[in-house]
């Protein structure tokens, strides 16, 4: 964005306008949360967890509770050209102080609307300035004594001292990947550069947090949006598991390519659910599973949108069936209905007592699913009889 973290140059921000002084509070912060909802971090994108009566309140689950955050940008004007995005020809610019974000935030915080805060913003002029403003927000939050969730998006390119001073006030910082290669973030905007303005602000982040582990404590996660550029799935699955490695990332969220109208790409196809559903569990796969890219099934360099991917994978593997009472945790965890949990737990069984298949499904495994990938010895007969019902 913004290459090199220098001032934008493609549009001429007359900052004497203020078009905003002339709505209510109540109106900005609804136009400014309207704004913010394509941004996936930290909530689900199922439109029914939106508080409607209420502007700004989006619902995320964290440890199966569903839990209401106060989702803003501080302004939705933006000197960049993101060619998707509807904040890159906003005629009518509208801007929050941090003073009056602080303000919402306490008022809703008081009266138990929302536990947490979700800020980011467009960039006004420069990355600098527009990051001076959000840890303006926080600092004013955390010295009115809120030491809650605040999760901030880190506007690439960027200083490394205000990300820094960012990570001190913030709960979790995130930084917008985009797309999985160079070449699709340069199709969809000319002013962010993705080596120095993304990657090197993860890199910068994750470093930051190795050295100093109290910065945000909840770390660092990303978006990727899927089906703005032709990348396939194979591209996006070998860059997740590449800044997983690298930087530690705590989640990447998918965002489904919507056309919004008046957008240069207004015209493009929306995502299929479906793809971003597999990519979701694909992505599974790498951070909690242990699974390297190579492992999963691509067809011409898509995953199949009608097989979860770990079943798919599976199929082309040759170390099955695997015998439960002697393989090794990397083997077990590759078996279709085997979670980590389970996996763990077959290990720790299976030193003191017999594995059976109802102690296996007490344990949580799904053995339909896990019964054509497992030996258990005396058991075959019925395993079979447990694999029915995923058959017929
Ligand atoms: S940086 Fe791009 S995506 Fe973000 S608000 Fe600006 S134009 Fe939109």
């Amino acid at each position: 964005m913004v290459k090199s973290g220098s001032p934008c140059t493609g549009k001429i921000i007359n900052r004497s306008l203020h078009i905003y002084t002339s709505m209510s509070l109540g109106e900005r912060v609804q136009v400014l949360s309207d704004s913010a909802q394509f941004d996936l971090c930290d909530y689900s994108a199922d439109p029914s967890q939106r508080n409607t009566a209420v502007p700004g309140i989006y619902y995320t689950s964290y440890r199966g509770c569903r839990v209401p955050l106060f989702k803003v940008l501080l302004t939705n004007r933006c000197c960049n050209d993101c060619r998707y995005c509807i904040n890159s020809s906003c005629e009518m610019p509208v801007e929050l102080s941090p003073e009056e974000i602080a303000r919402v935030f306490l008022d809703y915080y008081e009266r138990r609307y929302v536990d947490g805060l979700f800020l980011s913003s467009g960039v006004s002029h420069d990355p600098d300035e527009t990051m001076e403003r959000l840890i303006e927000t926080l600092r004013i939050l955390r010295l009115e004594g809120y030491g809650g969730y605040i999760h901030l998006k880190i506007i690439p390119g960027s200083s490394m001292d205000s990300i820094k001073r960012a990570m001190e006030l913030a709960s979790r910082v995130s930084i917008n990947i985009e797309t999985a290669t160079p070449d699709g973030l340069d199709e969809l905007s000319s002013t962010k550069d993705y080596g120095v303005d993304i990657l090197r602000r993860m890199r910068w982040i994750h470093r930051l947090r190795k050295r100093h582990p109290e910065l945000a404590p909840s770390g660092q996660s990303t978006q990727l949006m899927v089906g703005a550029v032709d990348e396939t799935d194979e591209d996006i699955v070998k860059r997740v598991g590449w800044i997983h490695d690298r930087f530690s990332i705590k989640r990447v969220y998918f965002s489904g390519f919507q056309p919004m109208e008046g957008t240069p790409l207004e015209s493009r196809d929306e995502a299929d659910p479906m793809r971003v559903l597999r990519l979701y569990q694909a992505d599974s796969l790498l951070s909690s599973y242990g699974f390297s890219p190579d492992e999963l099934r691509f067809s011409g360099g898509y995953l199949d949108t009608d097989l979860d991917p770990k079943y798919a994978a599976a199929m082309d593997m040759d170390i099955f069936p695997v015998d439960l009472e002697s393989a090794p945790y990397h083997e077990i965890i590759r078996v279709p209905g085997i979670g980590p949990k389970s996996a763990r737990r077959i290990i720790e069984m299976r030193s003191r007592t017999r594995l059976t298949p109802e102690r296996l499904r007490k344990m949580g495994v799904r053995m339909n699913r896990a019964e054509p990938f497992i030996y258990l010895d005396g058991f075959q007969s019925t395993l079979a009889e447990w694999g029915k019902d995923r058959r017929e």
